[in-house]
């Protein structure tokens, strides 16, 4: 496939309206081509036309509506931004509905003629034990249908409404992968089962930005217990602080979520229900069968470890090849429908204790990674702060940007195979506009 050598940065401010409508217009170009190639995607996987695409798609607002009213503000920024309509963004937001629900619905067929998508993802997190020193690290591959390369940007968000934060997302979708100001790092992963069936509630890439909203592991917990959630997932969530959990979602309420603990400090997970007993049937390997032997190759490198996995020990992992081309690193399968051959479009890394997040654009064995990181905005103090009581001898220090709560780092930066590019949140975005 034709790789782009980058990632474009979009970097929004303001209410949810005005966030929407700047990533719409700065991201124009890539939110059209997602929505014309799901409609190939979905006209491939559901058998729908885009009318129908987005009469499903509309069952979704008023779930989104009752839980999150700024996310659906957003949306409609997003739309009025880029020139569609509300049902476009929202098509492309409940995409994994759209497409799992249509898998799980021919499962029972059991026949490999049926499309098959692309694993999404395999997913780390490393936490240092307690009073032990070491950074918080999460990432992953994130591995789909390899349109995605030409519709990827790195969203960066400056909100008043929770903590900032940074992710990598396919444009016009609320988030994926990604971290924020306050500390809080995540990754996921695509399950499917058989109550997989599309069903109205709250979506995945919904669900995903409000665990990127959270400050803790606790509340991200919460969020995800907060509604009825229309389709599985995996949430693999760490902390600057050391907390952890990977939490395993089937659709439903929260009595259909199953955590997970690190096993010293070290969570993984890649495409399949790891929880002992869960109440659906899980389909995942069915229909992401690499999913089994990318979970071998992470807990050989990262499991019965004397000393913490660092950045360096990341790296070369998520460069790794066994079972190519359904690796770690996943290549397209050449043997497969185009609309079923999926690759790596991106790779993360984020160190949550120096809220640095690294990116390669690609299979991480070709594509250097650069480094973003998430500064603090700006503060902004009322006048009335700043208004000096009567007699006051002279003006206070001027406040500054709070510093980060860095902490030791064991590990330096990588040293990626070809040279990164480092850049400030500011430079990066200045860089790619
Ligand atoms: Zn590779």
């Amino acid at each position: 496939m034709t790789k782009p050598t980058t990632i474009p940065h979009v970097r929004v401010a303001g209410t949810s309206l005005q966030r929407g409508r700047q990533y719409g217009t700065q991201a124009a170009g890539r939110v059209h081509r997602s929505v014309q190639e799901y409609r190939q995607v979905f006209a491939h996987y559901a058998g729908w036309d885009w009318e129908t695409v987005r009469r499903e798609a509309a069952r979704f607002e008023a779930p989104i509506a009752d839980f999150r009213p700024a996310y659906l503000q957003e949306m409609r920024g997003i739309a009025e931004g880029a020139g569609l309509d509300l049902a476009d963004v929202l098509a492309i937001n409940v995409r994994t509905e759209v497409m799992y629900a249509a898998m799980a619905r021919q499962a029972p067929l059991a026949a490999r003629q049926v499309p098959q998508p692309p694993a999404e993802c395999s997913a780390f997190a490393v936490v240092p034990a307690p009073s032990r020193p070491g950074a918080a690290l999460v990432g992953q591959n994130w591995d789909w249908l390899l349109h995605a390369a030409h519709t990827v940007v790195v969203l960066e968000v400056r909100q008043d409404e929770g903590p900032d934060f940074v992710t990598v997302v396919e444009a016009g979708l609320l988030a994926k992968t990604g971290m924020n100001a306050a500390g809080l790092g995540l990754a996921t992963n695509a399950l499917v089962t058989d109550a997989d069936v599309g069903a109205p509630g709250l979506p995945y890439h919904v669900l995903l930005r409000a665990v990127l909203d959270c400050e803790t592991v606790t509340d991200a917990l919460a969020v995800l217990q907060a509604g009825v959630r229309s389709s599985s997932a995996n949430y693999l969530i760490a902390h600057a602080s050391g907390s952890a959990l990977d939490i395993e979602a089937a659709p439903g309420d929260f009595t259909r979520l199953y955590p997970l603990l690190p096993e010293a400090g070290v969570l993984l997970h890649t495409n399949h229900f790891l929880a002992p007993q869960i109440d659906p049937l899980d389909l995942s390997l069915w229909a992401m069968p690499s999913s089994a032997v990318r979970l071998q190759r992470l807990r050989a490198a990262l499991t019965a470890r004397d000393t913490p996995p660092t950045l360096d020990d990341l790296r070369p992992l998520l460069r790794d090849h066994a079972d190519h081309p359904f690796g770690i690193c996943a290549h397209p399968d050449p043997r497969a429908h185009r609309y079923d051959q999926g690759a790596t479009i991106a790779s993360v890394v984020m160190d949550l204790t120096a809220r640095h997040l690294w990116y390669a654009h690609g299979n991480p064995c070709q594509a250097p990674y650069a480094l973003f990181e998430l500064t603090p905005a700006p503060k902004r103090v009322p006048a009335t702060e700043l208004a000096l009581p009567p007699g006051s001898p002279s003006a206070p220090p001027c406040p500054g940007p709070a510093p980060l709560p860095r902490q030791s780092t064991p590990a330096p930066p990588p040293a990626p195979a070809a040279p990164a590019r480092r850049a400030s949140a500011a430079a990066t975005a200045a860089r790619r506009r």
